[in-house]
């Protein structure tokens, strides 16, 4: 007998969920989807990191404190880029796009949509990549002041109702403080590699897309593309497509 595939998501999420001059353009999660060949893989490399960037035993490592500048975020990507058989997805809602009287209007509701919306992906590319019998655990970064248990209510409710998302799978949602796996510092910096290619920063308002080039090859693609189930913008999955970066030209699933 075959042994039931075991897959974990990681996610982790980047910007914030304010509305304010001093808020993050976009709000979004990374989540990166690992089996038992691969985690071993990932937390080799996440090792590597903390060896390079000298990241004290005993400290969680962050892309805000210590992958910084450009060599950095180049290595980070580049040994990311490196383990086989990981499968990232990412959601991100740019907020002034998005229906000002909508979920982006209530920091719970925020965080909750886009948390289903990285679930539907998460749990859809389980189920394409090791089968509908496959285990999968899901584990989201905590965020304090958050009352995660709405969330779990939420995304349970949710799944239980749509056919689309096979809920079965799951073992049991958590949210995880960053100290406790080494996987959840990954999930940190492939948040990171997106933040960069799609949210101006440092004194000449630069993006730069080069981190999420170089691990273009692990976002999830289906039908030869990451978008929508791999690289979700909302509220309309062609935001992403516009960005002068973006590979895929013409993109076969982004009406022109
Ligand atoms: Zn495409």
């Amino acid at each position: 007998m075959p042994t039931t595939p075991r897959v974990w998501a990681y996610i982790d999420e980047t910007g914030d969920r304010g509305s304010g001059p001093n808020s993050s353009p976009v709000f979004g999660m990374a989540a990166v989807i690992v089996d038992d060949l691969s985690a071993p893989e990932l937390r080799s490399a996440v090792t590597t990191l903390r060896t390079d960037f000298g990241v004290p035993a005993g400290k969680v490592m962050s892309w805000k404190e210590h992958v910084k500048n450009h060599d950095r975020r180049k290595r980070a990507s580049a040994v990311l880029a490196g383990v086989p058989n990981l499968h990232v997805c990412y959601v991100f809602a740019v907020k002034n796009e998005v229906d000002p009287s909508s979920y982006i209007c209530d920091p719970v509701r925020f965080y909750n949509f886009v948390a289903l919306e990285t679930y539907r992906s998460v749990a859809g590319a389980a189920r394409d990549l090791y089968g509908t019998d496959a285990r999968l655990w899901t584990r989201y970064g905590h965020v304090r002041g958050h009352d995660h248990n709405t969330t779990d209510a939420y995304i349970r409710r949710k799944s239980q109702t749509d056919e689309r998302i096979p809920w079965h799978m799951e073992q049991g949602l958590r949210w995880v403080s960053a100290d406790k796996y080494l996987e959840s510092q990954a999930a940190d910096l492939y948040g990171g590699f997106l933040k960069a290619a799609i949210w101006p920063s440092g004194e000449f308002g630069y993006t730069e897309s080069a981190y999420l080039m170089s691990i273009w090859h692990q976002i999830r693609a289906s039908e030869h593309c990451v978008v929508p189930h791999g690289l979700r913008s909302m509220p309309d999955t062609g935001l992403v497509a516009k960005m002068e970066w973006f590979p895929c030209r013409p993109c076969p699933k982004i009406p022109s």
